[in-house]
């Protein structure tokens, strides 16, 4: 039996060529690049070749990139140093019932520490409307963060005319871009968007690392501080190696952006056709068409998820509940809580997101497994 791994929005696996080009940094560059002597002087060097390629990856300039630990971290720092680097300009944020808990619960702890907080409501295809955007902004309101694709149903907002709306309206907006990075094009100098969050795991590249966009000019409390490492934003010694493999998987997803976007969303079609001629009793979670094309989240009423999941993993078959932080635990999703007043819904939901590696076989595979787990399960 071959192993299936259906969970690329969770983690993608680290290409080949990223590997590479970290083991050869780690190889090659062993000074600081902080140093003055010539190694030092090298590490800097790949440090600033892979600063280069994350910044041209979306248009922006090599000091608007701030390297993180990873998505959770950008999430952070844009979210706690923007409101605390402007408190005197306001108290209040607006974001959505439906963001990564790197926002939701960075928000909850910028509530208790005295900000306002306003969670604006999705409809039941997990879309925020551009209408209760304007409406929540107050002359208090100071940042509207709205991740662009949702790491459980995929679902896109319309960040343009968010970052719109918010520059309109003299606010700041930030954006969790860490599922659609890679395979939406963006570039800053269209678009008004202050911070964006981006991970390097969900796209081929290593775990660990991550960069915050932040605008020229753009002022940050930062959480670290130490040496002067990152233009003061955030102090430590930079971790060369990961920046030169998560430059690699950029650059590779740039290069094969349209071509990846075109299959997985081809993989994406044929697993919802072939759940149909399985004959699978199903219905999809999130938005049809403005949906990111490698995630497919799906109702199968009257499975029990946790049950269902581990048996598609005897079979071989790696999928998710929806969000890996969620994994584990039988908390309902607040996403499909935010789409659908239904606890049943999250219940029986399940997310499969493709990537690097997978095949029209394998999606034929997961389908008719799902089916015969459906079987057993009705039939027991
Ligand atoms: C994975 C993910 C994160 C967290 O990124 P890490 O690098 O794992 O910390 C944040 N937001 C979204 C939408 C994600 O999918």
């Amino acid at each position: 039996m071959k192993n299936i791994y259906a969970d690329h929005a969770a983690s993608a696996p680290v290409h080949h060529e990223a590997a590479k080009a970290m083991m050869e940094a780690m190889e090659n560059n062993i000074g600081n690049p902080s140093s003055i002597h010539h190694y030092g002087r090298k590490a800097r060097m790949q440090l600033d070749q892979a600063r280069q390629q994350l910044a041209d990856s979306i248009g922006a300039a090599v000091d608007e990139i701030i390297l993180t630990s990873g998505g959770t971290e950008a999430d952070n720092l844009a979210l706690v140093g923007y409101a605390k680097a402007h408190k005197d300009q306001g108290s209040h944020i607006i974001t959505t019932q439906i963001e990564h808990h790197a926002v939701l619960h960075t928000c909850e702890r910028l509530e208790n520490q005295g900000f306002d907080v306003t969670y604006i409501p999705v409809n039941q295809y997990g879309q925020v409307s551009l209408e209760a955007v304007q409406e929540a902004i107050t002359d208090k309101t100071i940042l509207v963060s709205v991740m662009h694709g949702n790491n459980e149903v995929g679902t896109i907002q319309p960040i343009e005319e968010i970052a719109d709306i918010a520059q309109a309206n003299n606010v700041a907006f930030h954006t969790d871009a860490v599922q659609s990075y890679g395979l939406m094009p963006i570039d800053m100098k269209q678009t008004p968007v202050t911070l964006m969050s981006v991970s390097s795991h969900k796209i081929n590249g290593p775990k660990g690392i991550g960069f915050l966009y932040a605008k020229k000019g753009t002022k940050l409390m930062p959480f670290l501080t130490g040496g002067e490492q990152e233009k003061k934003r955030r102090a430590g010694t930079e971790n060369v190696a990961a920046a030169a493999g998560f430059a690699k998987a950029v650059e590779m997803a740039v290069e094969q952006r349209e071509e990846r976007a075109g299959f997985y969303q081809q993989l994406s079609d044929y697993f919802l056709k072939c759940l149909e001629s399985e004959g699978v009793r199903f219905e999809l979670n999130g938005a049809k068409e403005e949906r990111l094309p490698h995630i497919t989240n799906i109702f199968i009423p009257n499975i029990s998820l946790e049950s269902f999941l581990v048996q598609l993993d005897l079979a071989g078959i790696a999928a998710s509940s929806g969000s890996a932080c969620t994994a584990g635990s039988v908390e309902p999703s607040h996403v499909l809580s935010a789409m659908f007043n239904d606890p049943n819904r999250s219940a029986s939901s399940l997310r499969f997101s493709f990537g690097q590696g997978n095949s029209f076989e394998e999606v034929e595979q997961i389908a008719k497994e799902i089916r015969t787990i459906v079987h057993r399960m009705n039939s027991g």
